[in-house]
């Protein structure tokens, strides 16, 4: 029996380009067949369909790549909830560009790993390049990490608060992601305290009192740019001024809202950004990257050092002081991924300007939305948004009707709607994230959502 091909050397691209085109005719059946934003029936449905597909995971003696490929492509793609559908909209759930995507390909074929110099010649140095150049939209002299998201980025910044400062008291907003809570539970932190966010946003008075009673505590204050619920952006500069004044540090929780920065006009609504010690930042949101692609920047590289680490056979003391660079230190993992290159590759591919045409289109999207729903009187408005969440009802639901609503849609395979719950009620969440929305896209979400309302006719099979 022969061995498979590899993907890399010269001979590589060779064996790839076949198999790509199988890969790529299995995506475009894939997504023929399931023809919508995610595939009809419910999970038991789904489940059938891929168990059929897959009898065996692990046969006696192999099908051979094409068939494979051709198998389990196709039915992971018919089966996908398909961001780059208009109607799906419920989470930050990004349509990855199709240049990362062709980008994340070459990294692995080539496969570098970040943990030492030896495994990563060249995607060592380009990974720094990246790093500071997103560091400095921030800060002059910031650095960065590249992580698997921001659920990785607010971990390390968690951890990094407490070397610094001790076994710091976390106190951030109601609205704040659950990855802070599980940061703070995993590295043995007290449990944060939380203050109240009755508009979306972190009270400044209920801030401000609760640090004056922490005092003389360390404080880590954790604020929010973008909520993962409405997107809304906590008033930074405000809250840099609080922690000033009682000595906390500072982390904002950015994975949402960072690459706001990347555009002038939605850049000022981050003002203030530039006073944290650490920011979170997801590219696999707002910046079209296919998973992962999260960062966690330091105004101060030197904050950096407790991550510090050596392992003899990745960055012996003498191989470090001969020259080959000591990657360890940059990560809690060890073999990594080159998630930069794909990065480096959109950030040229786009440039800054093409960046913020993205980032400007789907606030639009999100503005124009929230217009047609205002508009529909059988539809209640959450608020205008902040970046490109929207929050909506029918008028006259309850909690019970919203939920069944949503899940409707899911089973129908017509539209996937999010959830969130603000101001004590249940809403539908709509995140937009696909540049190439357009306005009958929009008013087919809506009037999609509406139809759900009434209760389909019996039938058998699944009705779309
Ligand atoms: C998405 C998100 C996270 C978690 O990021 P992952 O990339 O899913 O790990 C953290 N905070 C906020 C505000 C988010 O929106």
């Amino acid at each position: 029996m022969h061995s498979p091909p590899l993907a890399g050397g010269t001979a590589g691209p060779a064996a790839l380009r076949p198999l790509l085109d199988v890969v790529l005719d299995a995506l475009h059946d894939g997504a023929k067949t399931r023809g919508g934003p995610l595939p009809r029936g419910g999970p038991q449905a789904v489940a059938q369909r891929v168990r059929a597909a897959a009898p065996s995971i692990l046969p006696a003696h192999g099908t051979g790549a094409e068939e494979a490929l051709t198998t389990l492509v196709r039915t992971l793609a018919e089966g996908a909830a398909d961001p780059a559908e208009p109607h799906c909209a419920a989470h930050l759930h990004t349509p990855p560009l199709a240049v990362a995507t062709a980008a994340d390909l070459a990294a692995a074929a080539l496969n570098p790993s970040l943990d030492s110099w030896d495994q990563a010649p060249a995607a060592s140095t380009l990974e720094t390049l990246v790093t500071q150049t997103i560091a400095h939209e921030i800060w002059p002299h910031g650095d960065a990490l590249v992580t698997t998201g921001g659920t990785e980025s607010n971990q390390l910044a968690l951890l990094l608060a407490r070397e610094h400062h001790g076994p710091v008291q976390i106190v951030c907003g109601a609205h704040t992601h659950h990855s802070i809570h599980r940061a703070a539970w995993l590295l043995g932190l007290p449990r944060p305290v939380t203050v109240p966010a009755p508009t979306g946003t972190t009270d400044l008075t209920a801030l401000d009192d609760t640090l004056t009673r922490l005092h003389p505590h360390p404080l880590l204050v954790v604020a929010t740019a973008g909520t993962t619920d409405t997107g809304a952006i906590d008033p930074l500069p405000a809250i840099a001024d609080l922690c000033a004044t009682h000595h906390a540090a500072l982390h904002v929780d950015a994975a949402y809202g960072g690459p706001l920065l990347f555009s002038d006009r939605h850049r000022p609504r981050l003002t203030g950004l530039e006073r944290a010690h650490t920011v979170t930042l997801d590219l696999h949101k707002l910046g079209w990257q296919p998973v992962a692609a999260g960062l966690l920047a330091v105004a101060d590289p030197h904050h950096l050092t407790p991550l510090t680490h050596t392992a003899d056979y990745l960055n012996a003391d003498d191989d470090t002081e001969a020259g080959l660079p000591d990657l360890l230190g940059r990560s809690l993992r060890t073999t990594r991924r080159p998630d930069a290159l794909k990065i480096a590759v959109t950030l040229r591919a786009l440039g800054r300007d093409g960046l913020a045409h993205l980032i400007d289109r789907v606030c639009a999207s999100a503005h124009h939305l929230a217009q047609l729903i205002d508009e529909e009187p059988q539809l209640e408005l959450y608020r205008h948004p902040d970046i490109s969440t929207v929050l909506f009802r029918p008028r006259d639901a309850d909690d019970d009707t919203v939920a069944h609503i949503r899940r409707t849609l899911l089973t129908h395979g017509t539209a996937v709607l999010g959830r969130a719950r603000a101001d004590g009620r249940l809403w539908l969440k709509a995140t937009l994230l696909n540049p190439h929305l357009t306005p009958h896209d929009l008013h087919t979400l809506l009037a999609t959502t509406l139809n759900a309302r009434t209760p389909p006719p019996p039938t058998k099979g699944t009705p779309r």
